[in-house]
């Protein structure tokens, strides 16, 4: 007989555990449908695996900067074993509460792999599944170019999967997970070239962010190859070589890593079934209710297609079940002013909107304040890498349309600042702030002077 929920979420990973929690605490009858690990990207191959690389990178940059200060420390090597033993123990532990909670939870776990059947039913293996709400929330897959060659490249998912550490390593991508990738092999010691299709780094992000972002890198002895549109990757006598559209050829990396962007797991969900309608690139179009065309089918997180982050599809997911069970029928994510953090060496923070993209929408009623700086925290160092912050105000009440920041310690900074431009903040609020001193947090709330841009008039 085939067994009916009220909810089935398809996916578990941050949107698809979101939206079960929630229905089930409602005291929905809940099926959650996953084929791998609980916990999705974030848990398995994205967010998680990649802070605690990150934590690694940034101790292995205070060892070196150490003895400026007086203390005699000295990196005694770097075992690539043991931080992938622990990191994968970590995941472990986040694996197992999750499916402890599940139960807990009292949502019926299946595992496999769902595809359509109608727009009531799902099934897995030979077995069928009906619900009256069905919420696809498969998230993604990085995307690997039909290249030449291509194969002889791994992904981030490839990237996680390492037990050694290569290193002489290509990145393909300028993007967060490109830069990101960069930025923590250079630090525990590999040498890395960095390729990228855009004419900058970070191209979705504010110039000011690309730039500072750019000279930090090469502070790094990071390579980088702007406008480099890779054509396929060789194998040579001095190991893997890309080679350009145009020709050029670079060589002798250990390892290429494709950071190409990716792409929604909907192609084997049997969407045509249903009569869910699908975007070319695989993204299932939804309204602002997170609906899709066919009543009774919702999609979130990143097979959604908007801001691609685990908080939104989260957020998502709550507010769905909220909508659909706890008589919110209003409730819905509001988009807009996500805050955004590149874990980069500095990392990055971005809310709102860049400065091109506000000029766009606000012409000249900008005003933009900027400031650049070398932090305390290197004082004694002969090199630190440089902190930028940018403010994007529109109208005469100078209202925060944008923060771009990029420097040690933004990544927390931002989620407060985040807070303020939800609320609408002005210059003005910042101006009344009185600032915490000393740290780089204060430049925030002190900048005096806007930037004059050429042909903006005296
Ligand atoms: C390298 C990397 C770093 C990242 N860093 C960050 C970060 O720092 N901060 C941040 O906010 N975001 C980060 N992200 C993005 C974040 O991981 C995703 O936005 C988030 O995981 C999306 O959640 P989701 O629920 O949409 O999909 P996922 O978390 O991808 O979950 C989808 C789940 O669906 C399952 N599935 C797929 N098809 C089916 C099917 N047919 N049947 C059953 N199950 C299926 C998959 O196995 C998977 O477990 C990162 C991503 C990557 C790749």
């Amino acid at each position: 007989m085939t067994q009916h929920f009220d909810l089935i979420a398809i996916g578990g990973g941050s949107g698809g555990l979101a939206v079960a929690e929630k229905a089930a605490q409602f005291g929905q009858r809940v099926a959650l449908i996953e084929g791998a690990k609980l916990g999705g990207t974030c848990v398995n191959a994205g967010c998680v695996p990649k802070k605690v690389m990150w934590y690694a990178a940034n101790l292995a940059t205070a060892v070196a900067d150490a003895p400026d200060y007086g203390i005699h420390a000295q990196s005694n090597g770097f075992d690539c074993g043991k931080l992938i033993a622990g990191r994968n123990q970590y995941i472990a532990n986040i694996n197992a509460y999750w499916d402890g909670y599940v139960e807990q939870l009292g949502l019926t776990r299946i595992n496999g792999f769902a595809r359509f059947i109608d727009a009531r039913t799902v099934a897995v293996g030979d077995t069928h599944y009906t619900a009256d709400h069905i919420v696809i929330a498969t998230g993604g897959r990085p995307i690997v170019p039909r290249l030449p060659g291509a194969e002889l490249g791994i992904t981030s998912d490839g990237f996680f999967a390492l037990e050694q550490q290569p290193k002489r390593v290509a990145i393909i991508g300028g993007g967060y997970i490109g830069v990101e990738l960069a930025g923590v092999l250079s630090a525990l010691g590999s040498e890395i070239t960095i390729v990228a299709l855009e004419d900058r780094l970070l191209a979705l992000f504010d110039p000011l962010i690309s730039a500072t972002l750019t000279e930090n890198m090469r502070q790094h002895h990071i390579a980088m190859h702007l406008e480099f549109e890779v054509a396929g990757i060789e194998r040579d006598a001095q190991g893997l070589g890309l080679v350009a559209r145009d020709g050029q050829r670079l060589t002798g990396f250990d390892q290429v890593i494709w950071a190409v962007g990716r792409a929604p797991n909907t192609r084997d969900l049997n969407l045509e079934t249903a009569g869910v309608q699908i975007e070319r690139n695989g993204v299932i179009p939804t309204d602002t209710y997170q609906n899709t065309n066919i009543p009774g089918i919702y999609a979130i997180g990143d097979a959604a297609g908007r801001e691609l982050l685990t908080p939104v599809a989260i957020a998502a997911g709550r507010r769905l079940a909220e909508r659909l069970f706890n008589n919110k029928p209003d409730l819905k994510l509001d988009y807009t002013n996500v805050p955004t953090v590149v874990f980069t060496h500095p990392p990055i923070g971005k809310v709102g909107l860049t400065e091109p993209e506000a000029r766009e929408r606000y012409g000249d009623t900008l005003t933009i304040y900027e400031t650049s700086f070398t932090p305390m925290r290197y004082s004694l160092n002969a090199h630190g890498p440089k902190t930028a912050m940018k403010l994007v105000c529109a109208g005469a009440e100078e209202q925060i349309v944008g923060i771009h920041l990029i420097g040690d310690g933004v990544d927390e900074m931002l989620q407060g600042f985040g807070v303020a431009v939800k609320m609408g903040a002005t210059k003005a609020d910042l101006d009344h702030t009185v600032a915490i001193h000393p740290c780089s947090a204060e430049e925030l709330v002190t900048m005096k002077e806007p930037v004059r841009r050429p042909g903006q008039g005296s």
